[in-house]
């Protein structure tokens, strides 16, 4: 099956009794066994639950990896991924990445015992400078939040392999149906499936995909004895969402190249980042290790007087947090997702008050280009 198809009938005929193509909702907090000593695979919802298998089974799929696990947020499946590691390891990450998960880094783990350096992923020399003794693994988000960085995820797996060291990816931007990081030799995707897994800006999930069997067990476990678990509900609404995943992306990525050629040609915009424009850095790259470049974009506008006046005029591109639903969103990084990174830190890598991130959604593209013409009008 090709991946549309997969996305499809994710779940079609999971219910042999009754044949429903939709996946019911075990809402069962708990299941009977037969007798002493027999269980039907189902015990207890936290270990494992019919609703959440299916979808597990079809990320698993989708992404090309052992087994699947879905946590209450991609903040959960994160904590999952780093509980792998042991007090006095050392992580190597991308630098401008989700500041929840710097949040998360600095705030949690470091407190119980584990180090980690921001690095520039995309220079390859630099990382492997970066790589100490205790160094156990690497964590990149390609394209990077919110500057689009495009990191070389074959290239790092070398590395990580020659030295042993776990490669993690960060694919929640791309999706396995533009990018799949463990077919090209990483060991761990995470993926916030709040944003487009879910795709309507109507659930938090997160899910954590591995390649082998032993990690896959481990968090399983980590899974099961942390307990960050999504509810059937939830994991039926990110079915659903996967239904339509390529659809979905092919018009938003489709509007996004466009509306980001558009604003750099635009007067008061003064840099755009999307990895579809040519003279991105990372392009040939990202052409090369994905099939498309996604529909998140980045732009710097003039000066800063103007961000508040694009955010107060838009009416169909809604200022929120979040990205990958239906709805067009737009964030201001400095203030909302990488407010928890420090000002320098921000400053050096391109995150400054006049830069804009955009969530391109569903909407008809000239109503997008309309609505942003409209707010940075003068
Ligand atoms: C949103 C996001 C997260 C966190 O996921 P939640 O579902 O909000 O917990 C992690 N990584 C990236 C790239 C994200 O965009």
């Amino acid at each position: 099956m090709r991946l549309a198809t997969e996305l499809v009938q994710l779940g079609v005929g999971y219910d042999s009794k009754t044949g429903a193509i939709s996946t019911p909702i075990y809402q069962s907090a708990t299941f009977r066994h037969p007798a002493l000593g027999q269980s039907t695979g189902f015990d207890y919802s936290r270990t494992g639950n019919h609703t959440r298998q299916v979808l597990e089974e079809g990320l698993a799929g989708l992404e090309g990896g052992c087994r699947a696990l879905a946590f209450a947020s991609g903040m959960a499946a994160i904590t999952a991924v780093l509980c792998l590691f042991r007090p006095g390891d050392h992580l190597l990450v991308s630098e401008d990445l989700y500041g929840g998960t710097y949040r998360l880094l600095n705030q949690v783990a470091v407190p119980w015992g584990l180090e980690f350096s921001l690095v520039d992923t995309t220079d390859l020399a630099g990382l492997a400078a970066s790589i100490r003794n205790n160094t156990k693994g690497i964590f990149l988000e390609t394209p990077t939040n919110p500057l689009m960085k495009i990191t070389d995820i074959a290239a790092v797996v070398a590395l990580a392999r020659r030295r042993g060291l776990l490669t993690i990816v960060d694919n929640t931007f791309m999706t396995p149906y533009l990018q799949r990081p463990l077919e090209l030799g990483a060991d761990l995707v995470v993926h916030s499936a709040t944003k487009y897994l879910g795709g309507h800006n109507d659930v938090v999930m997160g899910v954590a995909i591995a390649a082998r069997e032993d990690l896959s067990e481990r968090l399983a476990f980590f899974q099961n004895t942390i307990g960050a678990i999504p509810g059937p509900q939830d994991c039926w609404l990110v079915i659903r969402g996967l239904k339509t995943l390529a659809v979905r992306l092919e018009q938003a990525q489709a509007s996004a190249l466009e509306l980001a050629r558009w604003l750099a040609g635009h007067p008061l915009v003064t840099r755009v980042y999307y990895p579809g424009l040519p003279d991105h850095p990372g392009h040939e790259i990202c052409k090369k290790q994905a099939s498309g470049f996604g529909a998140m974009l980045s732009f710097e506008v003039k000066d800063a007087a103007l961000v508040e006046q694009v955010l107060r005029r838009l009416k169909i591109i809604s200022f929120a947090e979040s990205l990958g639903g239906v709805e067009s969103l737009i964030t201001f990084p400095e203030r909302q997702t990488h407010a928890e990174i420090p000002a320098g830190m921000r400053l050096k890598l391109g995150i400054n008050d006049r830069l804009l991130r955009l969530s391109v959604g569903l909407e008809d593209l000239n109503d997008l280009k309309a609505d942003l013409e409209q707010a940075l009008a003068c």
